[in-house]
């Protein structure tokens, strides 16, 4: 039995499912399940919330909501040698738990999640940017969740928080922090995951603003965005040239030097220029 509940401890699940991690499936599990309800609690108060779940694997998070109290956990895995292990789990807490055996970027799981929902996830690395990208842009905004509670490489995990002047800031701190507030809550070592990947990780919590923090239309914002920071050593007259023959006008009605390099531009100037762009 474990510590948070009555089941039997990970690495025994995983003996006897035989889930042996998969590389090609971004698979690096959790086993302490004192750690995965510590992550768990930094979503908040989970008892009145839908919890969306990408990739459970053998359901050390999964447990760790749980037992924190969340109404329901609908979780999508893609590995269905896993499913017999959460089918235990779903016993152990009746009717709070669906699993959907599939791929998170093919399905929509919003039929099955009723609001107030927050999104908690160890992402599979090789599809967890282009989730988080999905979530902060969808056609409608407040989005279908609350928050997001998601675990990155700790790479990522600056890029989604960097402030300006700072390497680590460009596309994704920008889009992330139009909408949300974001920032780092936990950080862990390689070795709190077996196997243990090559690089540390680092848990992000993101709050859905009930607006973006700035007016612009989203597309010219990230078009803008995207100009800028593609020659990112550029000064913005040059790098945005060819989006308008006035740009250097625009660049200083936005309060931007022309001068200036894109990763020295804050979120507001940015929408600024989205704005002046509009026209
Ligand atoms: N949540 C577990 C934990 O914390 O120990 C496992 C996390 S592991 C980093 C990522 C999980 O995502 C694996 O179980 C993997 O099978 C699953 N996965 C990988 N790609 C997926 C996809 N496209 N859709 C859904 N699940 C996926």
């Amino acid at each position: 039995m474990s510590t948070i509940d009555t089941l039997p401890p990970l690495r025994q699940v995983i003996a006897d499912h035989e889930l042996s991690a998969r590389k090609s499936m971004g698979q690096n599990f959790l086993l302490d399940l004192n750690l995965t309800a510590k992550i768990a609690r930094q979503a908040g108060d989970l008892t009145g919330c839908d919890v969306l779940e990408i990739g459970p694997g053998p359901g050390g998070l999964t447990r760790g909501l749980l037992a924190e109290g969340a109404r329901r956990v609908v979780a999508i895995e893609k590995d269905q040698r896993c499913l017999p292990a959460l089918e235990e789990i779903s016993r152990a807490y009746p009717g709070q738990l669906s699993v959907l055996n599939a791929d998170a970027l093919a399905i929509d799981p919003l039929a099955h999640l009723t609001p107030p929902i927050r999104v908690v996830a160890n992402l599979p690395y090789n599809v967890g940017t282009e989730l988080l990208v999905r979530w902060l842009t969808p056609a409608q905004w407040p989005p279908f969740w609350d928050s997001l509670t998601l675990m990155f490489q700790r790479e990522v995990a600056e890029r989604i928080v960097a402030q300006p002047g700072s390497k680590a800031y460009g596309r994704l701190a920008l889009l992330a922090q139009w909408r949300a507030d974001a920032r780092i809550v936990m950080s862990l070592p390689p070795e709190a995951f077996t196997p243990p990947p090559k690089v540390s990780s680092a848990v992000v919590h993101l709050t859905a603003l009930p607006e973006p923090r700035y007016p612009a239309d989203p597309k010219l914002l990230e078009h803008v965005v995207a100009k800028a920071f593609n020659q990112r050593r550029k000064m913005l007259r040059a790098a945005l040239k060819g989006m308008a023959p006035d740009i250097e006008d625009r660049l200083i009605a936005a309060g931007i030097k022309p001068t200036d390099r894109a990763e020295t531009v804050a979120l507001e100037q940015f929408c600024a220029l989205a704005r002046l762009m509009a026209s």
